[in-house]
């Protein structure tokens, strides 16, 4: 039985794991694709400034995060591997040159308070490289085939912004059904970036692949590719699950046992009722730590002693309410919520969600523990 710990949920994170599904995709890839790995929120939950590092020994080319103070963290870190950073505020421009990060320019409007700042900055060899959004088919950020001649005009009139690489993301790279239009896409892609590159008049790196594009476009590679999920142990598009080892293990333990009778009920607004008599477990995880509420009254599972017990109730704050009935289980046993014996593809698909959710959505206040 276990020794209790301060907190005894914890998110321990695989780093081995997390080394291997790095070759698989650096071996699919091949030497001339470069790989930037996706650490942004978090590193998907699973630590960014821990998972960068061991990215950075096993000579990633470029690491990815959302927004600059996650880059910051990372600098802060020890990390010197250049840092794209997707959607920087205007008004994090400061901290992009102090910390060499290189922001994702996606629109006209954007490009010029890029170009104004670093003109009033007047420091033109501290300037970070700019990586250029191009929108193929997303719809969410980066410059339409009608904005190139303008962005083009912008990048001829200032030859002292460099860019480093343009890019693109696909919209369902992970569904087959969506494969002609990713197609559409790549080839979208290929045509504006080449002609960016040709005004520019250097090589960019060209890049529009995540973790499921590079399993299903290989043809599109390009120059680099955005590898995210699939780091995490997760394989996007379902086909190649058992090439890749899992990352992540939640777990937490079980705090209280009771044996109660039919007709009694569990947890809040009495929505867990017992039709039988019934032996509960209440376990220390709950919604404020990323156990979604959506799991309680039986939708979701955990695992004790390698067995599957069911919610009851509703999931509380800190804490959940597990039937035991049946189940060899006492006090301070442990309690997995997912890793091997439960996936995290499987705990997404109970409540209909994606496994990036489940991951992101990891209570700060769980620890990481790396082994
Ligand atoms: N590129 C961009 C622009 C993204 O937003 C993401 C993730 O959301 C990725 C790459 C990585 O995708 P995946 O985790 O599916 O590999």
């Amino acid at each position: 039985r276990l020794q209790r710990k301060a907190h005894d949920t914890v998110l321990e994170i695989n780093l081995d794991a997390l080394t291997y599904n790095l070759n698989y995709y650096k071996n699919k890839v091949g030497k001339g694709t470069k790989i930037m790995a996706m650490v942004k929120a978090f590193a998907y939950g699973s630590g960014s400034t821990e998972v960068a590092n061991l990215l950075q020994y096993h000579r990633v080319d470029y690491l990815g995060v959302a927004y600059a103070d996650e880059g910051v963290a990372l600098r802060q870190s020890g990390v010197t591997l250049p840092i794209m950073v997707l959607n920087p505020s205007t008004a994090t421009f400061d901290l992009l040159w102090q910390y060499n990060l290189e922001p994702e320019i996606y629109s006209e409007s954007m490009m010029l308070e890029w170009i104004q700042y670093s003109v009033l900055r007047n420091e033109p060899t501290q300037m970070p490289l700019v990586h250029l959004k191009l929108d193929t088919g997303m719809h969410r950020l980066g410059f339409v085939t009608d904005d190139l001649a303008a962005l083009e005009e912008i990048l001829i009139a200032h030859p002292f912004v460099r860019v480093a690489s343009v890019f693109s993301h696909l919209v369902g790279a992970d569904e087959g059904v969506h494969n002609t239009f990713s197609t559409l896409q790549c080839e979208r892609f290929k045509e504006a970036s080449e002609k960016i590159e040709s005004i520019l008049g250097y090589k960019v790196i060209k890049h529009i692949l995540n973790s499921a594009g590079i399993i299903r476009f290989p043809d599109y590679r390009f120059d680099m590719v955005r590898l995210g999920i699939g780091l995490y142990g997760v394989e996007a598009t379902g086909q190649m699950q058992n090439q890749l080892q899992s990352v992540g293990r939640l777990k937490t333990v079980v705090s209280q046992i009771k044996h109660l009778q039919a007709g009694e009920t569990v947890g809040y607004g009495r929505k867990g009722q017992l039709e039988r008599d019934a032996s509960i477990a209440t376990i220390a995880i709950g919604y404020a730590d990323g156990y979604n509420r959506r799991l309680g009254n039986g939708v979701g599972q955990v695992v004790i002693n390698g067995q599957r017990c069911p919610t009851i109730g509703n999931i509380c704050m800190d804490m959940t309410m597990v039937d035991i009935t049946g189940v060899d289980v006492e006090e301070g046993d442990e309690v997995l919520v997912f890793g091997q014996e439960m996936s995290i593809i499987e705990l997404a698909n109970r409540i209909d969600t994606i496994p990036y959710e489940i991951l992101t959505g990891i209570g700060t206040r769980v620890k990481r523990v790396f082994y």
